[in-house]
């Protein structure tokens, strides 16, 4: 068994679950992001969580899943999104292997 699960539960839990990304979104001619007052219609708007979270990209297939190299080039998320910036567990370089240093020997 992986840790993927894992990854995906710690990943999903940076979410402050403030539903302001399933909003709709207007660009203006300077590239500011406008939310609009429409939400996805899965969104509760009660309690800001997705109605269909368990099977949101089976049932929406608008719904897009956060990845930390998407988070990192998405610029309509709402700067204070949990998942900005990408914690450094979760991006390509912390999971590269590092290198060991080389010794230099007879010193
Ligand atoms: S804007 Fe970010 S923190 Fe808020 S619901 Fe969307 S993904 Fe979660």
């Amino acid at each position: 068994m992986t840790d993927t699960t894992d990854d995906d539960t710690a990943w999903d839990r940076l979410c402050k679950q403030c539903g302001r990304c399933c909003f709709d979104k207007l660009e203006d001619s300077r590239g500011r992001i406008i939310y609009t007052r429409t939400a996805c219609r899965y969104l509760d708007m009660e309690s800001r969580r997705c109605k269909i979270f368990e099977r949101r990209f089976e049932i929406n297939p608008h719904c897009i899943k956060l990845t930390p190299e998407l988070v990192e080039i998405l610029h309509w998320l709402p700067s204070d999104c949990g998942y900005r910036p990408p914690p450094e567990k979760f991006t390509r370089k912390s999971n590269r292997p590092r290198r060991k240093k080389k010794t230099e020997k007879g010193m």
